[in-house]
């Protein structure tokens, strides 16, 4: 299928690969570079996978600037591994200072309590116990002596950003601030000086399942405890150059594509990530302000802190939401079926969605309220 013959995907993940991707992996499939293999045929250590491995590493280091005291490591286990993976990594079994601000960071603090004494810093929840406003860091309550404070920065689920990284030090903690940016990863610049660690699963917004991203500060990473599993340590990992166990070697590659694509990646005057951040910005403020101008569609969450990326919405007439989800298939629009805790809609406007993606699915909205509204 061309490019303008393929629907648009808003699945919150796994989740859209761009066009230019898929074509190139589909080219290479049976024979990379001339070296009679397919990449899932070939040794990790080899001279060919180690040369898919070192680009993906520089690449992904120069798009989020990633600076030299910091390693990049391409592990497994996903996010949900990560939370258990990061405890026993960094808590040495101390206190773990936890943001519950939607569905995801809910998860990591009950994973985290099986090593760490977890501390809410705060809770985001409304009476309802629904997640729609994120609460300002000066108002965390932090602890003096934390192992970390663990914070989601982009909650797939609930559709809530944090736009702004939080400062720790300013704030009176010496904690490493460590995010969960499985859903938001490249989709924006990183403050490096405000993290300690950085995780994310790479099916949203880098790539094919089965590959999670670590980066991670050096000073970080022997301060495992002794039931850490070896393959997931760290520093094991760290001195091995990801190669400690088989890493997810096809998932790796195609993610390196994605960073190709990304570095080439021009909109608005700009390039690179920076490029990628206003294209997906003008994606978001395109389908806020339609979904704000609807009498039949809304969005709950506070202004400031709506996601770029996972935008829920709920037809305030439930009864018309399958009628919805079957007219939006046959428009060529997947997958906006909402998460089941959450209900209604959801679109998922990852990196890989195109900004015509975008306005398809608003001329989409209009029509049908037009019709039922
Ligand atoms: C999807 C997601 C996860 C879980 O990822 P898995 O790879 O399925 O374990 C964790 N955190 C966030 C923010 C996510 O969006």
């Amino acid at each position: 299928m061309t490019q303008a013959s393929r629907p648009f995907n808003f699945s919150p993940g796994p989740a859209a690969i761009p066009h230019e991707v898929l074509s190139r992996v589909s080219e290479e499939m049976l024979d990379w570079h001339g070296s009679g293999m397919s990449v899932m045929e070939m040794s990790h250590r080899g001279r060919e996978f180690t040369s898919i491995y070192e680009a993906a590493e520089r690449d992904l280091r120069e798009l989020l600037q990633v600076p030299d005291h910091f390693r990049i490591l391409f592990m497994q286990g996903g996010g949900l591994g990560e939370n258990a993976i990061v405890p026993m990594n960094l808590s040495r079994g101390g206190i773990v200072d936890v943001v519950l601000s939607g569905t995801w960071s809910h998860k990591s603090a009950a994973e985290a309590r099986r090593y760490a004494e977890v501390r809410i810093a705060a809770d985001c929840a409304n009476a309802d116990g629904r997640y729609l406003d994120l609460i300002p860091a000066t108002d965390w309550q932090l602890s003096r002596d934390a192992a970390y404070v663990h914070v989601c920065s982009n909650e797939t689920i609930d559709g809530l950003e944090l736009h702004q990284l939080p400062d720790l030090k300013a704030l009176g903690s010496d904690a490493p601030l460590v995010i969960d940016c499985s859903s938001h990863v490249a989709s924006r610049s990183v403050d490096w000086s405000k993290v300690g660690l950085a995780f994310a699963g790479a099916q949203k917004n880098i790539g094919p399942a089965g590959l999670t991203l670590v980066i991670v500060r050096d000073d970080l990473l022997d301060r495992a405890l002794p039931i850490c599993p070896s393959a997931f340590n760290y520093q094991l990992v760290a001195q091995a150059e990801s190669m400690f166990n088989t890493p997810p070697t096809f998932a790796i590659y195609v993610a390196g594509l994605v960073f190709q694509w990304l570095k080439g990646f021009s909109y608005a005057g700009k390039t690179g990530v920076a490029a990628i951040e206003q294209r997906n910005i003008d994606k978001a403020a395109l389908l806020y302000q339609a979904l704000d101008a609807s009498s039949l569609y809304e969005n709950r969450v506070a202004a400031r802190s709506r996601s770029r990326m996972n935008i829920p919405f709920f037809l305030r007439d439930e009864r018309l939401n399958e009628p919805f989800l079957a007219g939006a298939r046959d428009h060529g629009l997947l997958q906006l079926k909402g998460h089941k805790s959450v209900g209604g809609m959801r679109a998922s406007i990852y990196n890989a969605m195109p900004l015509e993606g975008v306005q398809a699915l608003v001329s989409y909205l209009n029509d049908f309220e037009k019709r039922h509204g």
